[in-house]
């Protein structure tokens, strides 16, 4: 889906934005310094078009960190989004906090918004005039807290984002897209430089496509493949405060664009929260996943045998994901990431047929029936593969089905069919 983004001091009433925007009304959260809220993208919709709406003040910095961290959310949105809102008070005015993320904003090509929020009356509205002083073109008076202005605003911003998603847009053949993920210093940049480096770098000049910095494409082994937001891999941002935010925030966004992430886990650490929680992002993002373990040269056999132990039970829930063990550093099995990636898309674009699909479901249930339930058995009339990317299944039923016994389709379903390297959903329709 195409990205939008919200960027702005602390203070300026951004969450009260996405909340307008989303259309949630009972979670404002104030914009107390300090706080860190779980989501980032939501999933919206404005006149029927679909978008994901990031959310880049889900850390406030206190005043210490905060002109860094203000120009690090303005960097991940101008570098991921395909449009911003920028948000000033608008009875406050520029401050020298705003002027410096203006710097950055006036840089891109892409669009640019200017919000003028907390106007909640017209006669508010004269004031905002100076802001056409920032060079960002028209302010847009708003009240993201009684919605003044927004339906507007929206109606004018969203038709212009692009169609469709990085990822439909994709031609047949056209470079597919990698998320390269992992926590600092887990070889990131390391894989990159090593993947880029032996192979030539395409220059992406296909006619009618914007050459889009952040992302590299690369030739491997005779196919180009598309790494993106490798600019938020090159370029590190040190801050003092909020680091893991803005993590979550560039994983978040390069997983919008991406189709297959590489997770990369340094293997001289204990496997951490940090990890699982890259690899959980993944999961939600439905994209198809690959785990590389990195610095393999630096393995020894007691470590390895701890190693062992973490993966079956911090990972044991991502079993079906593709695993390369590679050192980046020595270029030790750096061939065999290419052919996981292949492996991970395959599964991830598989389309099975419903006649298929039904004869396995029709097996499936004569070995193992549903159990009963208060004397009542329900039953799976039709099932069908709703979608593909990743495959998702709908099944058509006289009842609830137990989780257990979903999660029992859902084994069997790899079992047969593999879906190595890809995430499947199984969803249920009652027909009462
Ligand atoms: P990033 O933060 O994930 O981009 O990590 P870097 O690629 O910058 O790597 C962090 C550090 O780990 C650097 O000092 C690298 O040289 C080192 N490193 C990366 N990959 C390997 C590897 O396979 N083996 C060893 N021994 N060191 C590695």
């Amino acid at each position: 889906l195409p990205v939008l983004a919200v960027v702005g001091r602390p203070n300026v009433g951004k969450s009260a934005l996405v909340n307008r925007i989303i259309g949630r009304r009972e979670a404002v959260v104030e914009d107390t310094p300090g706080v860190t809220r779980d989501r980032v993208n939501y999933k919206a919709e404005w006149m029927e078009r679909q978008f994901t709406l990031v959310d880049t003040g889900g850390w406030e910095p206190d005043a210490k960190g905060i002109n860094a961290s203000v120009a690090a959310q303005a960097e991940v949105a101008i570098d991921l989004a395909d449009a911003v809102l920028f948000v000033v008070d608008g009875n406050v005015g520029a401050t020298a906090t705003d002027e410096h993320v203006v710097k950055l904003l006036r840089k891109t090509k892409k669009p640019v918004y200017l919000l003028a929020n907390k106007v909640d009356d017209a006669r508010q509205e004269p004031n905002i005039a100076t802001l056409w002083s920032l060079g960002l073109g028209e302010p847009y008076p708003v009240s993201a807290l009684h919605g003044r202005g927004v339906a507007d605003l929206l109606d004018l911003v969203i038709p212009k984002l692009p169609e469709v998603s990085a990822v439909a847009k994709q031609e047949v053949g056209g470079p597919r897209r990698v998320a390269i993920l992992g926590r600092p210093n887990v070889g990131k940049s390391s894989l990159l430089n090593k993947a880029a480096g032996e192979e030539r770098v395409v220059v992406n000049d296909l006619a009618g496509t914007t050459r889009d910095p952040v992302d590299e494409q690369v030739e491997i082994a005779g196919k180009v493949w598309r790494f993106v937001d490798t600019a938020g891999i090159r370029r590190r941002v040190h801050l003092q405060q909020g680091a893991d935010f803005y993590a979550t925030l560039r994983t978040s966004a390069a997983l919008e664009k991406a189709e297959v992430a590489v997770v990369m886990i340094d293997v001289t650490e204990p496997i951490s929260e940090q990890d699982v929680r890259i690899i959980d992002l993944v999961l939600e993002s439905g994209r198809a996943l690959v785990l590389a373990f990195n610095k393999w040269d630096m393995l020894d056999d007691d470590r390895r045998r701890y190693l062992e132990r973490e993966i079956e039970q911090d990972l044991a829930h991502v079993a079906w994901a593709p695993r390369v063990n590679i050192s980046a550093r020595t270029g030790r099995h750096m061939e065999k990431l290419v052919p996981a990636l292949e492996r991970a898309l395959e599964s991830w674009d598989t389309r099975i047929p419903t006649g298929k699909f039904n004869a396995f479901l029709a097996e499936l249930t004569a070995a193992h029936p549903h159990p009963l339930r208060g004397g009542k058995q329900p039953r799976i009339l039709f099932g069908t593969q709703s979608s593909t990317r990743p495959p998702t299944f709908v099944l058509f039923t006289t009842g609830f089905l137990d989780p257990g016994y979903r999660r029992y389709i859902q084994r069997r379903l790899r079992e047969i069919y593999g879906f190595e390297g890809s995430p499947i959903n199984v969803n249920m329709r009652v027909r009462e």
